[in-house]
């Protein structure tokens, strides 16, 4: 948080300097809160009120609360006082704190000197001190290695400037826009919300066996063929027998002969005041509904004594079908199968099931600069094509078909014939390159043009020109030609929109807060996505560049911090949303 001191000596006017600092700077439309350092005696102090006797009787806290406010106090009680840090860390998030006193601490600081208190400034032993207010003009400083600047104390615009442009509060154009005027831009979220409902499922389905079907999506709930587990069964290794049939204060117990383990039934029955050793996963034998855990147990020449018995029926068994009982739903329609679910569709007897076809989706680069990769050694002038290998690469990641549709140069009959040439062998199309407004940007002219253009003006950074459309019937993403950016709009628009043609339903990745380890001023009006990763501490830092050439910090980061379209003014410890690239399933 930005932090601002008034320090001075005793009756140096730091109260009334802090009191119209406060209604100055917050008439000028920021929030400010302030922080008092009292030597002794302070309000809270004072014996005789109710808090205070509260606090006297020994409560750790008083939470004082009228209908107009409320004041949490917490007794020290022979604790350290704590730093200013720990203080400002209390408070709520404004643009501004001011501090009074803790002429110690760390932060900028104004000294007031009034000539009834004398002439000595503290600034000479503060180098913290960074400016002076005085009611009687130079106070007689002679700092050889720092001139300071000296203000009227009743100057409070003047002194309000200052401490505003120190913290760099003047860079924080609340309601500014970051995004070009005149020009419509959508949001992300309504771009979502329209791409969600424009974009169709596949209808094709097809019966996998079992071990093939990882990664591809259900068509069809898989429903339970057996009950899990299929009999009743010990959960425990220990003693078998019927509950209510032994009373164990009555001393040893008789031992079967015999035992039952897993797939080692006990074919005969218990009789009743028996107990049968019984190991975990053997199925109860007749004459068992209830398990004395070994533990418990001390068995000497057949007999048992027990040391603590079970209480109820049922102790330490498992019930069949306690986990799924045959004929529920165990996975349902849309479901990704993961490596969990194919097992439990195999505990649950469960041999193929009716999946959608994977997604086939296609790559197309689009730029008379590009080179493929492979070839880019023979062509230094040209610009090695990365946003084809990296997309076809998020595809096979996410288990989709990745279909390589080459490079277009920026000529529209040869995008037009790309785009034409995939149709039947994919069911949703990337390309990258010429989406935004110039005479080279061929994809947007001809999506826009012949294809069903949705929208192409996105009020986010990075990838600001994103074509979303139709061609054909076949969703085209025509993505900015910049790496980052294309990476960025792939996860935030296409990911989400390829699992809903999928079959899997619209997913949006799951983020998680963080603490910032960056300072950063966003202006309102367009969401943001840094590239990021997380210190070992687990705060996010963002790479250093927002440049969205620079491709190196795409590999560098880990995730994105979103930031939401609304103006924000992160300091460190500020929380932000961390994505992980592994929470696109990357
Ligand atoms: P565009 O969106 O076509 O105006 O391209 C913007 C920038 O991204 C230009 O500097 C292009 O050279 C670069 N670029 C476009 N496509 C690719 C690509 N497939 N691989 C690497 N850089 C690209
Ligand atoms: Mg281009």
């Amino acid at each position: 948080m930005r932090v601002y001191g008034v320090t001075g000596l005793k009756n140096s006017g730091k109260t009334t300097l802090v009191e119209r600092l406060v209604t100055e700077i917050t008439a000028r439309g920021f929030k400010v809160s302030t922080v008092k350092h009292a030597h002794h005696n302070a309000d809270i102090d004072q014996p005789g009120r109710d808090s205070y006797r509260h606090r006297e009787a020994g409560a750790q806290e008083v939470l004082l609360a009228t209908h107009q406010r409320w004041a949490l106090m917490h007794e020290l009680r022979g604790t350290e006082e704590p730093d200013l840090t720990t203080h400002l860390a209390r408070l709520s998030r404004v643009d501004l704190v001011l501090v009074e006193g803790f002429k110690r601490g760390p932060h900028p600081k104004i000294e007031t000197v009034r000539a009834a208190t004398g002439t000595t400034p503290l600034a000479p032993a503060f180098p913290t001190i960074r400016a002076i207010a005085s009611d009687y003009g130079d106070p007689g400083l002679n700092l050889p290695d720092r001139a300071l600047p000296i203000f009227d104390l009743d100057d409070i615009p003047a002194i309000a400037d200052f401490i505003i442009k120190e913290t760099g509060l003047d860079r924080l154009q609340r309601k500014g826009s970051s995004l070009p005027p005149g020009v419509d831009w959508t949001p992300v979220g309504e771009v979502l919300e329209r791409l969600k409902s424009s974009i169709t499922p596949l209808e094709n389905r097809l019966e996998l066996p079992l071990l093939e079907a990882a990664g591809h999506v259900l068509a069809e709930d898989a429903v339970a063929r057996r009950s899990h587990p299929p009999a009743a069964n010990s959960a425990v290794d220990g003693y078998g027998y019927a509950f209510g049939t032994i009373d164990f204060r009555a001393g040893p117990v008789r031992l079967a002969e015999g035992r039952a383990a897993a797939g080692v039934p006990f074919t005969g029955a218990v009789p009743a005041g028996q107990m049968l050793r019984i190991l975990t996963g053997a199925a109860l034998p007749e004459g068992v509904d209830t398990v004395l855990l070994q533990e418990h147990a001390r068995v000497e020449n057949g007999l048992l004594t027990a040391g603590r018995p079970p209480k109820k029926p049922g102790e330490n068994t498992r019930q069949a079908g306690e986990d799924m009982k045959a004929g529920q739903v165990a996975l349902k329609a849309g479901a990704v199968l993961r490596a969990p679910d194919i097992g439990l569709a195999a505990a649950l007897g469960i041999r193929s099931v009716t999946v959608r076809p994977k997604l086939r989706v296609g790559v197309l680069s689009t730029g008379e600069e590009l080179i493929d990769h492979a070839q880019a050694e023979a062509a230094p002038a040209l610009t090695p094509d990365a946003n084809r290998p990296m997309l076809l690469s998020v595809l096979s990641r996410l288990g989709y078909v990745p279909v390589d549709l080459g490079i277009a140069r920026d000529d529209r009959a040869m995008i037009r014939a790309a785009l034409n040439g995939a149709l039947g062998r994919v069911d949703a199309i990337l390309t990258s390159g010429g989406a935004s407004q110039g005479d080279e940007d061929h994809v947007s002219r001809l999506l826009r043009e012949e294809g069903q253009l949705q929208d192409w003006r996105v009020a986010m950074k990075p990838g600001r020109p994103v074509a979303l459309a139709h061609w054909q019937g076949v969703p085209v993403f025509g993505l900015p030609g910049n790496p980052v950016a294309a990476m960025v709009c792939t996860m935030v628009f296409a990911l989400p929109a390829l699992s809903l043609r999928a079959g899997a339903g619209w997913r949006e990745p799951q983020g998680f807060e963080v603490p910032a380890n960056f300072a950063k001023v966003k202006q309102a009006g367009r969401r943001e996505y840094l590239r990021a990763r997380l210190t070992a501490q687990g705060w996010a830092e963002v790479f250093p560049s927002e440049g969205s050439g620079r491709i190196s910090g795409l590999s560098w980061a880990d995730g994105l911090v979103e930031l939401s379209d609304e103006a924000r003014d992160i300091q460190p410890g500020d929380r932000v949303r961390f994505i992980p690239w592994t929470a696109y399933g990357l």
